[in-house]
């Protein structure tokens, strides 16, 4: 069977301006807010499967969030 193709994404939280555009964008529901202030007094999001490995993770790097990132705080990886 083929690997199904995983990703990963990074949000820079300094870059955050909270809007939320990406919570919505997520098709996986990845992405929640930190509950830890930035220093620009934003609580920025947090992608939620850092920690996740292998077969358990869910982001299949479609890009969506970064697309309509206004602040162009995400970047997406594939592995
Ligand atoms: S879309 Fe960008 S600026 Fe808006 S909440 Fe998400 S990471 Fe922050
Ligand atoms: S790349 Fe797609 S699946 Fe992964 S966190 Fe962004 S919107 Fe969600």
């Amino acid at each position: 069977m083929a690997k199904k193709k995983k990703g990963r994404i990074t949000i820079d939280k300094e870059l955050c301006k909270a809007c939320y555009l990406c919570i919505e964008a997520c098709p996986n529901d990845l992405i929640e807010v930190s509950d830890k202030l930035n220093q620009k007094g934003y609580y920025p999001t947090l992608f939620t499967e850092t920690d996740s490995r292998g077969n358990d993770r869910k982001c299949t790097a479609c890009t969506l969030c970064a697309i309509v990132c206004p602040d162009v705080a995400i970047e997406v990886y594939r592995d």
